[in-house]
């Protein structure tokens, strides 16, 4: 038996909390509200699409390194109609293997040995592994509750900046707590970055999971960011398509290469067929984006009610699929406990947020629920949930 098998730099690391709570789910028969997956599958005609490119023979051998040109196109063509930014589509664009890869080939290829990479925290959990890595440092920044949500400390993010820190690691709308960075927000941490002439890896997988009054603002739409950002997008979210690993970075050439020479030595591509088909989803018309942000704010509403009524504290999302809760009223204070023993409470399973701390102490109250999931499917859970309350 050969002892300890994985190196120094991943040994603190474990299996995903993802994986672990999915089994957890499948194991106990429970609704599995943990993993961030869509319980239904994104547009037939998109699906459609694959299946045609599947059966033309476009992407079953190996696509362009950078993707195929029409995703590229695609990618440049939503971030100029949504945003304004221009991309080019040969030079500024790079699909990935889901933005994972697009994570992980950004922190390999931009931190040296040493470098200290400031993200907020909690922290999805593929970046800590990502900087670690790549022999960086991470260095913490603590959303905490204050008016109802997460919020960010900009004086915190300040201070946290050092002669050592070479990125900003930025995820808006934020996985686990549904924060969406304010423009006012956006545009001290672009200063910040400009000040210090920081790299800024943007996640942005969620952009169109907005709700309410929240809007989306890419972090390179700011002054002096377009060119030091690097942006990523994901189709699991954007179209339902989580199993299919089609993700894309956009940034400044120089950018652009360098994630690439880090991409081509973990798959070289991905997904050839799929490219093809997210090529059409990017280029679908705004009632689509409109009629998937309104289905998921609704299913917000419905699973934040019956958590409520359950008896947590709910911070409500203005983004994402994830709804952040404070356990404490429940009269708990271990979130890992408390959701190793709800599939047996409670028949649901959810995230402990303290995996995404560093001072696990912190995020110990803090469990996360997702609600991309069939109305019917949330509101058993939250029937289900009611027990415990009894
Ligand atoms: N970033 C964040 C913030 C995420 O929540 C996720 C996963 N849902 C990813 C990246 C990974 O996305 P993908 O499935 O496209 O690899
Ligand atoms: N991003 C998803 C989540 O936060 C999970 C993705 C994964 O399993 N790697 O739930």
């Amino acid at each position: 038996m050969i002892r300890k098998p994985v190196n120094s730099r991943l040994a603190e690391f474990g299996t995903t909390i993802f994986a672990e709570m999915s089994a957890l789910a499948v194991r106990t028969g429970s609704i599995n509200l943990g993993q961030g997956f869509p319980d239904t599958d994104g547009p037939e005609e998109i699906r459609e699409a694959a299946v045609r490119a599947l059966r033309d023979g476009r992407g079953n051998q190996y696509p362009p390194a950078s993707g195929v040109p029409e995703l590229r196109q695609a990618v440049a063509g939503h971030q100029r109609e949504h945003y304004a930014l221009t991309y080019d589509p040969d030079t500024e664009v790079l699909a990935t293997a889901g933005a994972t890869e697009a994570i992980a080939a950004s922190l390999l290829a931009l931190v040296h040995p040493g470098d200290e990479v400031v993200a907020l925290e909690p922290y999805y959990d593929s970046y800590a592994a990502c900087i670690a890595m790549a022999g960086g440092k991470r260095v913490p920044v603590t959303l905490r509750p204050r008016d109802g949500a997460f919020r960010l400390d900009l004086d915190e993010l300040r201070d946290a900046i050092t002669p050592r820190t070479r990125m900003l690691l930025i995820n808006t709308p934020h996985n686990p707590t549904g924060t969406v960075l304010t423009r006012e927000e956006l545009a001290v941490v672009a200063a910040l970055a400009v000040e210090h002439d920081l790299l800024v890896v943007s996640d942005e997988v969620y952009e169109h999971l907005v709700y309410d009054e929240a809007e989306h603002v890419p972090l390179a739409s700011f002054p002096g960011m377009r060119e030091r950002t690097v942006t990523i997008g994901s189709a699991g979210k954007t179209f339902s398509f989580t199993g299919w690993k089609v993700g894309w970075v956009t940034a400044p050439a120089p950018l652009v290469d360098a994630v690439r020479s880090a991409k081509q030595f973990l798959t070289y591509v991905a997904s050839g067929p799929f490219q093809y088909a997210v090529a059409e989803a990017l280029r679908l018309p705004a009632g689509y984006f409109d009629a998937f942000r309104a289905d998921l704010r609704a299913k917000r509403d419905v699973l934040a009610a019956g958590l409520t009524e359950a008896g947590f504290t709910v911070y409500r999302p203005a983004g994402t699929y994830f709804i952040t809760t404070d356990i404490r009223p429940l009269g708990e204070s271990d979130g890992f406990a408390f959701c190793q023993a709800l599939p047996e409470r409670a028949g649901v399973v959810a995230i402990p947020n303290a995996v995404f701390y560093d001072n696990r102490a912190e995020g110990a109250p803090f469990v996360r629920f997702a609600f991309c999931k069939r109305t019917a499917v949330l509101q058993d859970a939250a029937t289900r949930l009611k027990r415990l309350a009894a």
